[in-house]
């Protein structure tokens, strides 16, 4: 069978770089957050598994965090100037 979907269910995204990997008999994968990610080499799977989160959400949660404290800094720094 050579009609096999792009996004079915025997081929997954590498998170890292973003190559399509093949599930069936797939050597590099890695568990994380109850989801099954693989991978293309064991290269790829090791930045992952180093810091999952960087490959899972790349602009989210870890810009948010130090912008409300940019903020709350700001303020501070504010009250301070004034006093
Ligand atoms: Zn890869």
């Amino acid at each position: 069978m050579d009609h096999a979907p792009p996004d079915g269910a025997d081929t997954a995204s590498d998170p890292v770089c973003g190559m399509t990997v093949r599930i069936a008999g797939a050597r590099n994968k890695a568990d994380h957050g109850g989801h099954t990610y693989y991978f293309c080499s064991p290269r790829c799977r090791a930045k992952f598994t180093a810091e999952p989160l960087r490959y899972l959400k790349p602009a989210e949660g870890a810009a948010k965090i130090p912008l409300i404290a940019d903020l709350v800094l700001d303020d501070v720094a504010r009250v301070g100037a004034r006093a």
